[in-house]
């Protein structure tokens, strides 16, 4: 992409209304533009980001055997009359009249829904276990929405529905979630820990919550230090096998957020030098819960034994839009965001030191030709401005490398490359550049 015809409006000021440095780096960096309190547009930048953490978060859904479907944001208020929470929802819900007086909300999860179409098809234990999601746009009309995107009103959430004949398979497939959550997280460049957390509104009775871990978070969070250094459970897993002594690895160690935080279990389980209490952003949350939809909605199976139950669900959502400001929190510096490089929005900027100079404008055209060849997403600098301004916005974007084309160098045969987050540089000729990132 030449930045030239790109469309990243900077942003010379820091907003004043940005009271964290992400939603300060996502307003400055021209990732996102307010549109109403907690509703935000995705401009380019921001939305490539968006959607490389959905398309993480979509490949490990599916290695652990969920599958993708995608339901509407409206729904019907009836669905929710069965389950008894259209009342008990409360003024979070955005309910909406139709022109024939027909109440609609706005999904703001879709425990309901999903039931619904379970219980439309599946009607037998042969069909399970069965494991739908999707990524969809939720709304929650929060009394305080604030910190940009960590929370809005209007926000993406992956969230995936699990339909079990019992509980030790119900069991099972909430296991499959949580090492799908620990790999995603990490793949993002997150350290997020599972904390045993209250089930709250979603009701149920195993859960817990993803939290990363910063200053800025709005969770107050208790755990184990050594939880912070856990090996991640690698891509080849066998999700069919059996998860539980990953799971049992980190649940033996004390973590919890405020709300189911004991004091005395957390000083008698951990020596005082692994003790940590500090603030956690709750990037994903996974509950079982049973039969709590099923029984009212009457989502019955038929067991091996011919008799019908209701199924035994579990639901587990991700913040994926929360995510790019939890990311930002966990890594930038004073010039700006520092994208890990699995989700940054373009691989490489090409920065052009003297646009107009024949031989820089060639040699740029040409690393930029073939580096895109070579599979790259590269972003151009090719607009006709000073040097400073064009490093100023490659560090404040976050782009992982920087490939720095100047006359002077040229002259020596070198071109600079800068990674973004040591600040590290190299001097190398062009074919070395190209074969630094083959
Ligand atoms: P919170 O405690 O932050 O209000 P929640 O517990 O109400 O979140 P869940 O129902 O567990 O949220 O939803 C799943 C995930 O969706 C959360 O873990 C979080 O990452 C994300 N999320 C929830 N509310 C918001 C919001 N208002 N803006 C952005 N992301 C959100
Ligand atoms: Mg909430
Ligand atoms: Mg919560
Ligand atoms: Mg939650």
């Amino acid at each position: 992409m030449r930045l030239s015809r790109f469309f990243l409006p900077v942003l010379k000021e820091t907003p004043s209304e940005a009271q964290i440095v992400s939603h300060r780096l996502m307003l400055r960096g021209g990732l996102i533009k307010q549109e109403a309190a907690g509703i935000y547009a995705w401009l380019p930048l921001g939305f490539k980001v968006l959607q490389k953490v959905e398309q993480i978060v979509r490949e490990e859904m599916d290695r652990a055997g969920a599958v993708e479907i995608l339901m509407p944001t409206l729904q019907s208020s009836d669905l929710w009359r069965e389950s008894g929470r259209y009342d008990a929802y409360g003024p979070e819900m955005l309910r909406i009249t139709d022109r024939h007086e027909r109440e609609l909300l706005y999904g703001p999860t879709n425990e309901e829904m999903v039931t619904d179409i379970f219980r439309a098809y599946v009607k037998s234990y042969k069909a399970l276990p069965l494991n739908l999601y999707h990524t969809q746009w939720k709304f929650r009309d929060e009394v305080r929405p604030r910190f940009g995107v960590m929370r809005g009103r209007e926000f993406l959430m992956k969230d995936a529905y699990s339909f079990d004949i019992d509980k030790a398979a119900a069991r099972r497939a909430y296991n499959r979630m949580y090492v799908a959550y620990l790999r995603a997280f990490a793949r993002m460049g997150l350290t997020a820990i599972p904390m045993r957390a209250d089930t709250g509104p979603i009701g149920g009775d195993l859960s817990h919550e993803f939290h990363v871990l910063a200053e800025t978070g709005e969770s107050q969070v208790f755990l184990d230090k050594n939880l912070l250094d856990m090996p991640i459970p690698p891509a080849d897993t066998d999700f069919d096998g059996d998860l539980e002594p990953i799971v049992q690895a980190r649940s033996a160690m004390y973590a919890a957020t405020s709300d189911v935080h004991d004091q005395a279990r957390f000083e008698a389980e951990v020596p005082e030098e692994r003790r940590m209490s500090t603030r956690g952003i709750e990037v994903g949350q996974i509950f079982y819960f049973g039969t709590k939809y099923s029984a009212p909605m009457k989502a019955n199976v038929t067991g091996p034994d011919g008799k019908d139950v209701p199924v035994e669900m579990g639901s587990y959502g991700i913040g994926v839009s929360r995510l790019l400001g939890a990311i930002i929190e966990a890594s930038h510096d004073d010039k700006g965001i520092i994208w890990p490089e699995p989700v940054a929005p373009f691989d490489i900027a090409v920065i052009n030191l003297k646009k107009g100079d024949a031989k820089t404008d060639a040699a740029c055209e040409e690393l930029y030709a073939k580096l895109k060849a070579q599979g790259k997403d590269v972003l151009y600098d090719d607009r006709d401005e000073r040097p400073g301004a064009k490093f100023a916005t490659a560090e404040l974007v976050g782009i992982p490398w920087q490939v720095v084309v100047g006359p002077r160098g040229l002259e020596k045969g070198v071109i600079e490359v800068k990674e973004r987050a040591s600040g590290k540089t190299e001097e190398l000729s062009a074919e070395a550049v190209l074969n630094r990132f083959a």
